[in-house]
């Protein structure tokens, strides 16, 4: 890595999220991490080269926190009906091997273009791994395994460890490969079980699709609907309990667990389960309506205590891979305040994958990853407006440990 010297990024607004906005405020950025944070008066005493781009605010990176980067936004399958949508998604695998590779590196400089420094990406046995690591990004690729396509569960688990570590090797800092296990109704329990197990006593984060649809919530509690359509009656299925607490018996609720939607059917029983596992959520509300999947209780979750982050989900189910879009997106449809959202975005995604002490808001020992946004926000709702900006294309910068990823031309 070539050293480089100490570099001062300001902006006329500059919103650390763990604390107030300045006015004129400055980053001092040395080896990736972030040195100092306030008024540019003070902090550009240092010597170093100073970049202030005073019409802009700055703001930390977005955290994606549950993004799948292999599909593209043209010819996705109707929406509506989640199994109708994922029984398409089924069929048409094959013809998508040829341009899986080229979506995820399309979604990935979106990605980027949009402010995302960090993003947990879940795809089949980590394949779009490759384009994660060279979009500059940080990040985790979690890889999804169907035991049915390798043996027994023991199998199966072994099986999948060894690719996470496997993939593992050769990556840029800040990169990881962990473990999914894609859902409920994909994945037999004493595989999630031991996954779960396996996966925890290595201290590895786990990612799942947690109470997603309403069939979902159909077939754990009695096998049938949509689902069972697809993936035929098994054993598990008709457990009759909900997707949280059949999720909570096979040991996959814990505080290295991400569960991304939790859209349909959490139950007042299930508000209880998860603070009290340590289970973070991920919020996919945009996809959650594209496929019929109802509206996630975010604001109870996030009032119990619930670790809450943002995520895109992938093209085929989310108009964009823009994170902030996604959160004024929610920011509307909960009726939340803009600093709510913006935190959301950032440290929220942060907190939920348990990377908070490395990212997610503008503070001194973390790294410099930073989102510049075309704004000049208002007297009103500050957050709102840089929201906004971001959401509409307003990203004109994207620092990544203190590296610029993308540069507006022109900026
Ligand atoms: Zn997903």
């Amino acid at each position: 890595m070539p050293e480089t010297g100490p570099v001062i990024f300001a902006a006329g607004t500059l919103m650390p999220v763990s604390s107030p906005p300045l006015q004129d405020g400055a980053v001092l950025v040395r080896d990736g991490r972030i040195e100092s944070v306030g008024p540019l008066s003070e902090v550009g005493r240092e010597n170093a080269e100073v970049r202030f781009f005073p019409n802009y605010a700055m703001v930390p990176g977005a955290v994606n926190a549950h993004a799948h980067l292999g599909f593209r936004r043209k010819d996705r399958p109707e929406g509506g009906k989640f199994s109708g949508w994922l029984g398409k998604l089924i069929e048409r695998l094959p013809e998508k091997e040829s341009w899986t590779a080229e979506a995820a590196r399309d979604s990935a400089r979106e990605a980027v273009e949009a402010g995302t420094t960090y993003m947990a990406e879940s795809s089949p046995y980590g394949e779009c791994l490759p384009q994660l690591a060279e979009s500059g990004m940080a990040g985790t690729v979690f890889a999804e395994f169907f035991p049915h396509e390798i043996g027994t569960p023991e199998e199966a688990v072994g099986y999948i460890l060894d690719k996470a570590r496997g993939l593992q090797e050769g990556l840029p800092r800040r990169v990881d490969a962990r473990v999914s296990v894609h859902s409920v109704y994909t994945v037999d329990p004493e595989s999630s079980r031991l996954a779960a197990r396996r996966t925890r006593e290595m201290g590895w984060k786990l990612a799942i699709h947690l109470s997603e649809s309403p069939e979902e919530v159909e077939f754990v509690q009695s096998g049938t609907g949509g689902l069972a359509d697809i993936f035929g009656s098994n054993e598990w299925g008709g457990a009759g309990v909900s997707p949280v607490r059949y999720a909570q018996d096979v040991e996959l609720l814990a505080p290295e667990t991400i569960a991304a939607h939790l859209a349909t059917g959490v139950s007042g029983e299930d508000l209880e389960i998860l603070p009290r596992t340590g289970a973070a959520a991920a919020h996919c509300p945009r996809s959650n309506e594209y496929l019929g999947c109802g509206v996630s209780p975010v604001v109870d979750m996030l009032e119990r205590g619930v670790r809450v982050g943002m995520g895109t989900d992938g093209l085929w189910s989310s108009p964009s891979m823009n994170l902030f879009e996604e959160t004024l997106f929610a920011v509307e449809l909960h009726a939340l305040e803009g600093a709510v959202g913006l935190e959301l975005a950032t440290l929220g995604g942060a907190r939920a994958l348990g990377i908070e002490g490395e990212t997610g808001t503008i503070e001194a020992g973390k790294w410099a990853d930073l989102a510049l946004v075309e704004v000049v926000p208002g007297d009103g709702d500050a957050e709102r407006d840089v929201l906004e900006a971001a959401a509409g294309g307003g990203v004109v910068a994207t620092v990544v440990g203190g590296d610029v990823i993308y540069n507006r031309p022109g900026v």
